[in-house]
């Protein structure tokens, strides 16, 4: 395949842009292979990736009910921050963050990182408390974190209102590096890259049942025909839990649908992320100068792929609050995902009672960022049949052995 480059730019320039060939192939499923990866978003295409780039293995196919990139990993803000408290979250978390600082040369593609910095609003004592706790710990785990004062959140996001109504801006969890990348960008730049390696990213195909045999899998019924492997991996993110009961287990997961919105395009305003918690409301301009805006999830389990107009509400009214001049603005579009979320709001990235099925889940809300730390974790688990030191922590029994690890405050308003 032909490398991107600015030469490549100038010489399809010249030629009318004949010359560039399809980024990915689409071909036909072969009967068997190596590894099947379920599920054509971020996190199965960066575990493709891994696996060949890691451990040469390249018999693999991609299975996708819809388009690569249709599911939550074309749906999100486009966040991405490590400052989470706990010591593994904060290990994956800062692998991908840290990947993704090189993913445009390693892939040869444009994923458009911006590490614009992340802020995290503190609206009460108590999140004064929490944000200096996590500070902290980001310390000791090599994570650049710092609270910030009102004066420096003022001065980094002028269009931000600090005496609010009814919850003035004391401080914020600050996060230099973070910042957002282009989502779809990130889903095209692995298939390009798996595709590159040999792999079959095979899109438009459901997976229906797991075929087993003495307790192994042996392969997947699909609307294309039935698919053998050796060894197969569940990234379905909402449909998680259709994948592992088709396998016969239950997941400790639940599905529920969250919710964006953009408005129209307007004068750069704002070059950092800012998530407000306590109001429940996160914010940021895009390239297009779209404001982009996140609220919560739904409080049911469904599939819509839509989200309650309740939200919508909910979350402009928040960010009227904290940006006022959000009040002058139309909204574009309006779209949800479903995501799956798990008690302790950490991922898992397992074995399962399947000897050779491995399932990757649980990102609910804040997967964008992970992807290719997971994708980094989860060809580990696929390659060697055990979790490597990023997944150890996040294997399934620690539901059962009260192992928790508890995110519930940096995934607040998520993201
Ligand atoms: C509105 C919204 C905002 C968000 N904002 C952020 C953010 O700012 N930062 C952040 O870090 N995260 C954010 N997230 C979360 C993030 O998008 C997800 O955690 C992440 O994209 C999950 O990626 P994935 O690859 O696991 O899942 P997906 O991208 O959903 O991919 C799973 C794929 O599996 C396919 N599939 C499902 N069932 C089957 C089947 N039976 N057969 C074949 N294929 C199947 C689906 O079609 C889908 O394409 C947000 C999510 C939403 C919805």
């Amino acid at each position: 395949m032909k490398r991107y480059s600015v030469f490549a730019i100038a010489r399809e320039a010249m030629r009318y842009h004949q010359g560039w060939e399809k980024a990915w192939a689409s071909p036909a499923p072969k009967k068997k292979y190596d590894v099947v990866i379920v599920g054509a978003g971020g996190h199965g295409l960066a575990t493709a990736y891994y696996l060949g780039k890691n451990f040469g293995i390249t018999n693999v196919a991609i299975i996708e009910k819809g388009w690569l990139g249709g599911g939550n990993t074309g749906r999100n803000t486009t966040i991405i921050r490590s400052n989470y408290l706990q010591d593994p979250s904060a290990a994956i978390y800062e692998k991908a963050r840290g990947l993704y600082e090189t993913m445009s040369q390693d892939l040869n593609y444009n994923v458009m990182f911006s590490p614009r910095g992340v802020m995290m609003l503190a609206q009460t004592e108590a999140e004064i408390r929490g944000y200096k706790r996590t500070a902290q710990a980001n310390a000791y785990q090599g994570v650049k974190t710092e609270f910030i004062g009102a004066e420096r959140v003022k001065e980094l996001c002028p269009i931000i209102r600090i005496d609010g109504p009814r919850y003035p801006v004391l401080g914020a969890l600050w996060q230099e590096r973070g910042g957002t990348a282009r989502h779809d960008a990130v889903a095209w730049g692995y298939a390009r890259a798996c595709s590159n390696m040999g792999m079959d990213i095979i899109q438009q195909c459901e997976v229906t049942a797991v075929t087993q045999e003495n307790g192994k899998v042996t392969g997947v019924e699909t609307s294309k025909g039935h698919i053998g492997c050796n060894k197969l991996a569940s990234l379905v993110a909402g449909n998680s839990g259709h994948l592992a009961n088709m396998a016969g287990f239950n997941l400790p997961m639940e599905s529920v649908a969250l919710q964006a919105l953009v408005s129209e395009p307007i004068k750069p305003c704002m070059d950092v992320v800012v998530m407000a918690n306590t109001v429940h409301g996160y914010m940021s301009q895009s390239d297009k100068g779209e404001m982009v805006i996140g609220g919560g999830t739904d409080a049911f389990n469904n599939f819509t792929q839509r989200g309650s107009f309740h939200h919508i509400e909910e979350t402009v009214r928040a960010l009227i609050e904290t940006f006022p001049m959000v009040s002058r603005l139309k909204m574009l579009r309006q779209w949800g995902g479903i995501v799956d979320v798990t008690g302790d709001r950490s991922p898992i990235i397992s074995k399962t009672p399947l000897g050779n099925m491995f399932i990757n889940g649980g990102w609910g809300t804040g997967g964008f960022k992970s992807i290719p730390g997971s994708g980094w974790a989860m060809a580990e688990l696929v390659a060697n049949g055990e979790p490597g030191p990023l997944a150890a922590e996040f294997g399934l029994d620690r539901f059962r052995q009260g192992r928790f690890i508890d995110e519930s405050v940096a995934a607040g308003v998520a993201h």
